[in-house]
C-alpha cells in the first residue's frame, strides 16, 4: 500500500464512526454496541452490529468491515477513495509524496468533482439571492415557500444565458473537463465546446448522505418543457439509488415511524413547508429496489403520496410492488383526481393531509382498488386478470404468512374460494421460477456469505476469537497449532495479527489489501457477536485440536505413498513407515481433553 500505516490511522482516529455509520443508518445503542437495520440487505429486525472503534457487522447477511468498508461499500468506491474522502472530513492532510493508490485507466477524481459540485451549488444560492433571482425568488414566495426552506434544502437560481456557470467555475480554477465529469455542462452538438446544463432554472440541489451536492434538479419558471431537468448520473451520483431530501428527512422519519413518498421536488417542499419533515422524492426515475434498501435502514413504514391521477396511481402501483418484496408495511394515499400533494395542501393545508394520511389505503386494498379501475370484477373474465395481478404482487412478499394472509384476503374481495386462490398462485409461482428474468429474487443470494462464515473449522474459529481478546497468548499457542489452520480466513486474520496489532480495529487496518474473501467478516463477526472470550486452557485445547487434525492430513498423505509404494513394488516403504509410526505417537500424545472442542 503506497499509503503510511500512520496515516490511515490518523484518518480512523478523526473520525467518528458511530455518526457517520449512523447517518446512513439508523443506530440504537444495545449495551456496547450499536445496532440497526443493515444497509446491505433488506431485514426487519435489526442485525446490523457497529462498536464504538467502528467496527460493524451484519449478522444477518455476514457482511463486516471497518468504517473504510462501509464507506466503500455504500458509497461504490474504492479504498483509496474512501481513505481520501474521510481524511477530508476529518481535515486530515493526505500525504504529498504519496497521494495513495490509483487506478487503473482514466483517472476520476472524486474529491475534484464534490468540490465542482460545491462551489456550483454556492454559485446558483449566490444568484438566487442576486439581481438576476428577482424572477425565481418571485415564483418561489409564490408558490408558498418561505426563507427557512429555501435554505434548509439550499434552493439555488441557474440565470439563463449559456456560460454563466461555466465562466464562474473556470475562474475559480475548475477545467472544463471537471465541469463535465461532474454534469454541470454538456458538449455541444457541433464540438464548439461546451453549455451551462441548467439555464433559467430555478435549482434544487441534490445532497449525499453527508449533505455534499452531487447533482442539481432544476424546474422551469414558466410553463416550459422540460419541466425538470436533473443532472446526468455522474462517478459521484447514482440515480436509482439517490432520493431527494433524506437526509432532510432522517429526523421526521424517525419521529413519525415512517417514511412519506412523493414524486417531485415542489411536492417534497410543499410537505416541508406545512410541517411534513419525513418526505422523500426519487430524482425523475421510477422508485427502484436500491430506493426501497436505502430506505429500509431507516424504518419499515412506507405511505406513498403521489398525483391522484392515473399517471399517479399506475406509478404508485408499480411502487407498492418494489417496497414488498423488503418486508415494509405500504399504505397508498388516495388524493382526489389531478391534485398532487403540493396542490392538495395549498388547497387543504396540513389538516388535509392528515386527514388523507389517516385514511390512505392499506397496500392490498388499493391493489384491489386498481383491479376495479381496471376491469369489472364482475365478470370471469376480469376476476381472473385481476387475480393474476394481484398474486404477482404476493410473489413479491417474502414473509409466508403474510403471503397466506394476502392470499386469503385477495379471496375474500374476489369472492374466489381460498383453494382457487392458492393453486393459482403455485402455478404463477412454478411460471415465475422457469422465467425469472420477469420477476425480482436479488435478495435469494444474500445469506450465502453467513452460509460461508459457519463453514469455518470451530477449533480454529474459537482459537482465532481467543487471540482477538489476547495477542500475548500468541507465541505460546502458535508453538503448538504450528502451521495446522487450514481455513485462509483464519489463516489471514492470525498473519494479521501477527503483523498488524493486537486490536481489532489495526486487525481490520492490516487486513486491508488481503486477497482472502470474507476475512474481514470473520474478524468483525469474532468482536462484535455475544460471546465470552475463550479461557487459556480452552484456546490451548483449539491450538492442539488444530495441531491433532494437521497431524492426521499428513498421516493420512503418507498412508497413500505407502499404498502407491507397495503398488508398484517401487520406493523406499521402511522410511515411510517410520515417520508415519513417529507421527502417531505424536498424535498419541496429543490426546484429547475432555472439555476441548473436536477437528
Ligand atoms: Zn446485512
Amino acid at each position: 500500500m503506497a499509503w503510511p500505516r500512520s496515516f490511515i490511522d490518523e484518518v480512523k482516529r478523526s473520525a467518528d464512526p458511530v455518526r457517520l455509520i449512523g447517518e446512513v443508518v439508523e443506530l440504537k445503542k444495545r449495551g456496547t454496541r450499536w445496532v440497526g437495520l443493515c444497509p446491505f440487505h433488506q431485514e426487519k429486525t435489526p442485525s446490523f452490529t457497529v462498536n464504538d472503534e467502528g467496527l460493524w457487522h451484519c449478522f444477518g447477511c455476514g457482511e463486516g468491515g471497518d468504517l473504510f468498508k462501509f464507506v466503500q461499500q455504500h458509497e461504490g468506491i474504492d479504498f483509496a477513495e474512501a481513505v481520501r474522502s474521510l481524511a477530508e472530513l476529518g481535515g486530515v492532510l493526505i500525504p504529498e509524496s504519496s497521494r495513495g493508490p490509483r487506478q487503473q485507466g482514466p483517472k476520476i477524481d472524486r474529491e475534484r468533482i464534490l468540490q465542482a459540485l460545491r462551489a456550483a451549488a454556492d454559485f446558483y444560492v449566490a444568484e438566487l439571492q442576486g439581481k438576476r433571482g428577482t424572477a425565481a425568488r418571485a415564483y418561489l414566495a409564490g408558490r408558498g415557500f418561505d426563507e427557512a426552506v429555501a435554505s434548509k434544502f439550499g434552493l439555488g437560481f441557474a440565470p439563463g444565458g449559456w456560460g454563466a456557470l461555466q465562466d464562474a467555475l473556470e475562474k475559480r480554477g475548475f477545467t472544463i473537463a471537471e465541469l463535465e465529469l461532474a454534469g454541470l455542462v454538456r458538449k455541444r452538438a457541433d464540438g464548439s465546446g461546451v453549455y451551462d446544463l441548467l439555464r433559467d432554472r430555478v435549482v434544487f440541489p441534490i445532497g449525499d448522505n453527508r449533505g455534499r451536492p452531487i447533482a442539481f434538479s432544476g424546474r422551469v419558471l414558466g410553463d416550459g418543457e422540460p419541466k425538470y431537468l436533473n443532472s446526468p448520473e455522474t462517478p459521484v451520483f447514482n440515480k436509482s439509488r439517490t432520493l431527494y431530501g433524506l437526509r432532510e428527512a432522517r429526523d421526521g422519519m424517525r419521529q413519525t415511524g415512517f417514511v412519506m413518498l412523493v414524486e417531485g421536488q415542489l411536492d417534497l417542499l410543499a410537505c416541508v413547508q406545512h410541517g411534513f419533515t419525513n418526505v422523500v422524492a426519487p430524482l425523475g426515475t421510477a422508485f427502484t429496489a436500491e430506493h426501497a434498501r436505502v430506505l429500509s435502514s431507516h424504518t419499515a413504514k412506507a405511505v406513498i403520496a403521489f398525483d391522484g391521477d392515473n399517471a399517479g396511481r399506475a406509478a404508485a402501483e408499480r411502487t407498492v410492488g418494489v417496497f414488498l418484496p423488503g418486508g415494509f408495511q405500504v399504505t397508498v394515499v388516495q388524493l382526489p383526481n389531478g391534485k398532487d400533494p403540493d396542490s392538495f395542501l395549498s388547497e387543504s393545508g396540513a389538516d388535509g393531509m392528515s386527514e388523507a394520511l389517516r385514511r390512505s389505503l392499506p397496500a392490498l386494498g388499493f391493489l384491489v382498488t386498481r383491479a376495479e379501475e381496471r376491469g369489472d370484477l364482475r365478470s370471469p373474465k376480469g376476476k381472473a386478470q385481476a387475480l393474476e395481478s394481484l398474486l404477482g404482487f404476493v410473489l413479491q412478499v417474502e414473509d409466508r404468512v403474510e403471503r397466506a394472509e394476502w392470499m386469503g384476503r385477495i379471496g375474500d374481495a374476489l369472492e374466489i374460494s381460498r383453494h382457487l386462490v392458492e393453486a393459482s398462485f403455485s402455478e404463477l409461482r412454478q411460471r415465475a421460477r422457469r422465467h425469472p428474468a420477469g420477476y425480482r429474487d436479488e435478495h435469494a443470494a444474500v445469506p450465502s456469505a453467513a452460509a460461508q462464515l459457519a463453514e469455518v473449522p470451530l477449533a480454529e474459529r474459537d482459537l482465532a476469537r481467543a487471540l482477538l481478546s489476547h495477542a500475548d497468548w500468541l507465541p505460546e499457542l502458535r508453538a503448538i497449532y504450528g502451521d495446522g489452520v487450514t481455513d485462509p480466513r483464519v489463516g489471514a486474520l492470525l498473519d494479521a495479527l501477527e503483523t498488524g496489532g493486537a486490536a481489532p480495529e489495526q486487525i481490520e487496518t492490516a487486513l486491508q489489501g488481503c486477497e482472502v474473501q470474507g476475512a474481514s467478516q470473520l474478524l468483525t463477526r469474532l468482536v462484535l457477536e455475544d460471546a465470552e472470550a475463550p479461557t487459556r486452557a480452552y484456546a490451548v485445547s483449539c491450538a492442539e485440536a488444530i495441531r491433532r487434525g494437521a497431524l492426521r492430513r499428513e498421516l493420512r498423505r503418507l498412508q497413500k505413498q505407502i499404498e502407491a509404494m507397495q503398488q508398484s513394488g517401487e520406493g523406499e516403504i521402511d522410511a515411510l513407515d517410520a515417520r508415519k509410526m513417529a507421527l502417531a505417537r505424536k498424535l498419541e500424545m496429543l490426546k484429547p481433553s475432555p472439555t476441548g472442542p473436536n477437528h
